[in-house]
């Protein structure tokens, strides 16, 4: 990573006259897709802030946002060795679900409203399985919400999700003797709000899997009005990193982690991120949950706060 940002630090300085670093990790350089350096006789301070290792940059004039592959390329700079290690680089992708929803503008739940009108009507057997199933996890709830689906893969049927960027998270096989869950390759984050209302929202709920976050927005009455996210694994603190690079970085906010039971390194893992947000953006207040009853949230919402 560090060599990878002296490289990137080598082939940028040249082409723009403010290039400035923070503590905070993030870069902030003059922004070359609007009039930000001469939008005065002599500015003393950019709109771009990038971030490399997670490959995302934003311009809080213009709104331009991508990855730093595509700020590269507009300042002319095409060195393959540097894009393939920024395009490798971890939870690269919510950075992109920003721009992906806006672009693609695809409603996923009209999306998922149509695909499940389409299997209870043609085939109605694996309808009622995943629905079955649904219910049994999560009680009553509004399916096509959460961004869930019927789906039939390797002679199984299983519950399909993606997020509201349209983003494939994971399937959730029924009845497979040996797999429980089909997930995509680089794990992106669940969520079945619109990302961009993220900011708007006072708290951020997060835990690890996808039926857990479901049963807490729709059960779990002290969250309400939150923004959900599942993590889709245990990698708390780089998924703060990513929320906060991506979206968190200017207001005041509340996090609220739900952890599942028996973690591993619980108490590190707690320093790691209060260490985190800190460095990242001291306004975010952290909060802790467990579930006092049973291993994991989505059996029992009773929760017991430890921070
Ligand atoms: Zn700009």
């Amino acid at each position: 990573m560090h060599q990878l940002q002296t490289k990137i630090k080598q082939l940028l300085k040249p082409r723009t006259r403010r290039f400035h670093e923070h503590s905070s990790g993030w870069i902030e350089v003059f922004c070359p897709f609007c009039n930000d350096a001469t939008r005065k006789h002599n500015p003393s301070h950019g709109h771009l802030y990038m971030v490399i290792e997670s490959n995302y940059f934003n311009c809080f004039r213009c709104s331009e946002v991508g990855s730093v592959v595509k700020l590269l390329d507009k300042y002319n700079i095409h060195n393959q060795e540097v894009n393939r290690q920024l395009s490798s680089l971890r939870h690269s992708d919510i950075s992109y679900s920003k721009v992906q929803s806006i672009v693609t503008g695809v409603d996923m739940r009209q999306l998922h409203s149509k695909i499940m009108e389409t299997y209870s009507k043609t085939d109605k057997n694996i309808f009622q399985i995943f629905y079955n199933y649904m219910t049994r996890r999560c009680f009553g709830i509004d399916i096509v919400k959460y961004l869930a689906s019927p789906t039939k893969q390797d002679g199984y049927v299983g519950c399909l999700f993606t997020n509201a960027s349209n983003q494939f998270i994971t399937t959730r096989l029924i009845n497979h003797p040996n797999k429980r869950y089909a997930n995509a390759d680089h794990k992106p984050m669940y969520y079945f709000q619109d990302i961009r209302t993220m900011i708007d929202s006072e708290q951020i709920v997060m835990c690890e899997g996808v039926f857990d976050i479901i049963n807490l927005s729709n059960h779990y009455y002290d969250f309400k009005d939150s923004f959900y996210v599942a993590i889709n694994g245990n990698q708390y603190v780089s998924a703060i990193k990513t929320l906060i690079h991506s979206y968190l970085m200017i207001g005041g906010y509340t996090i609220s982690i739900v952890f599942d039971m028996g973690l591993f390194r619980e108490d590190q893992l707690i320093k790691n991120l209060i260490y985190t947000i800190q460095k990242l953006n001291p306004r975010i207040k952290l909060k802790i949950y467990k579930p006092t009853l049973s291993k994991d949230s989505s059996e029992f919402m009773n929760l017991q706060q430890i921070l």
